[in-house]
């Protein structure tokens, strides 16, 4: 919580998320609900969006947000947020005022496609308060980029952080991805070290999910694609974590990598299960202890469906979302938190299973917090299942 010396009024922190769903054509491991040649669609969408955020500006349901919140993060995501005009990007973020004021200082990100910036974009962005450019680079090699479908090239990823630097963004992050079908080690490193010379302040590096139904599933499922097994996967992320350290680069997520000071705010929110409210077509919110979400349709939510699958969280759903998201950090989880919380020592009842953890080197507990070592972090899905079983 905040207090605000002016109004002596102690405020929440809220983040916002905007999806911007529209592409230029679809990636070939893509299942975000993201869709391209919809562009007659965009005005309409964004119509949406605005009496989206009216309709946020004055409900009751969590009381009313202008007064119970200050917007501490917004991050428009997608799709392609830098596809689309930036007057619909500015018209946005103006109309997120409407909602609660924003925090000084508030980090608002747009995302965006190497292959869709223009000097005039970044600068309407920026007049507009961006002040965090994260953009998707994935790899810095031609022919995977070509084989992932990305429409750009590897030449535009270096000029589009020119021009974001130029037009004065100080904060630029680019996504890389690891695991990709044909992917040697080498080439692997070479990704880092091109990431690494554009001297961006953050780096994400995600291994490649194959997810049903995408044009990679079906390449992999015809063997005409072959994804590296965990072993490869796991040294081509020791990889990263030891390039990126040796170029002052610190991990502090799973997939995460900071200069110091310039870990990505809006996503530790959701890491720290603090209230977000997510706008637009898929996106999901967690405000006052319920989730829900918007459909993942675009027609449903240019029709008027928003807030499905409401719930209350239980406060076993709480516990096990704690422990699921703070071990994604290097952090971990915050012992003296989860006791004030929950009313009972973290470890009460788990150290059996701690001392398993433990002795097999995949967490460590030290100056008040449980973290996953490199290790555990490889297979956090099975640590955590272990913790939590030993709660059954
Ligand atoms: S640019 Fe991103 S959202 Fe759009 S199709 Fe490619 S992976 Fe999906």
């Amino acid at each position: 919580m905040n207090i605000h010396s002016s109004f002596l009024i102690p405020h929440s922190s809220l983040s916002l998320y905007v999806h911007v769903p529209f592409c230029v054509r679809k990636c070939a491991y893509c299942d975000f609900a993201s869709f391209p040649g919809r562009e007659a669609d965009w005005g309409r969408y964004f119509d949406e969006i605005m009496a989206e955020i009216r309709l946020w500006s004055e409900t009751t349901d969590f009381g009313l947000l202008s007064e119970k919140y200050r917007i501490k993060t917004l991050f428009i995501g997608g799709g392609t947020p830098t596809l689309v005009d930036a007057g619909y990007i500015e018209k946005t973020i103006d109309a997120c005022r409407r909602i609660a004021p924003f925090e000084p200082g508030a980090e608002i990100t747009a995302e965006g496609n190497p292959g869709t910036l223009t000097p005039g974009k970044l600068a309407a962005y920026r007049r507009a308060g961006v002040n965090r450019l994260s953009l998707g680079a994935q790899s810095f090699d031609e022919g995977l980029l070509r084989s992932l479908g990305r429409i750009h090239t590897a030449g535009q990823i270096g000029e589009a952080v020119t021009m974001a630097r130029e037009a004065g963004f100080d904060n630029i992050n680019l996504d890389l991805m690891y695991a990709l079908p044909g992917q040697g080690m080498d080439q692997w490193a070479d990704a880092l070290d091109a990431a690494i010379a554009l001297g961006v302040e953050h780096l994400s590096a995600y291994s490649l999910i194959v997810e049903p139904g995408t044009p990679m599933a079906a390449r992999v499922a015809l063997g005409a694609a072959t994804v590296p097994d965990d072993d490869a996967v796991n040294a081509m992320q020791r990889q990263a974590i030891a390039r990126l350290d040796a170029a002052g680069y610190r991990r502090y997520e799973i997939s995460n990598y900071a200069r110091p000071g310039r870990e990505c705010r809006h996503n530790l929110v959701y890491w720290n299960r603090g209230d977000y409210l997510g706008l637009g077509c898929a996106a999901h919110s967690l405000l006052g202890g319920r989730r829900f979400h918007n459909p993942e349709s675009l027609d449903d939510y240019l029709a008027g469906v928003r807030r499905q699958d409401e719930v209350r969280l239980t406060l076993r759903d709480e516990m096990e979302e704690t422990l699921m998201l703070s071990t994604r950090t290097v952090r971990g989880l915050d012992l003296a938190a989860w006791e004030n919380a929950y009313g009972a020592p973290f470890e009460r009842r788990r150290e059996a299973a701690i001392g398993r953890l433990e002795r097999g080197g995949l967490i460590e507990i030290g100056g008040g917090h449980l973290r996953l070592t490199t290790r555990g972090m490889e297979v956090q899905d099975a640590v955590v299942l272990e913790l939590l079983g030993e709660n059954e």
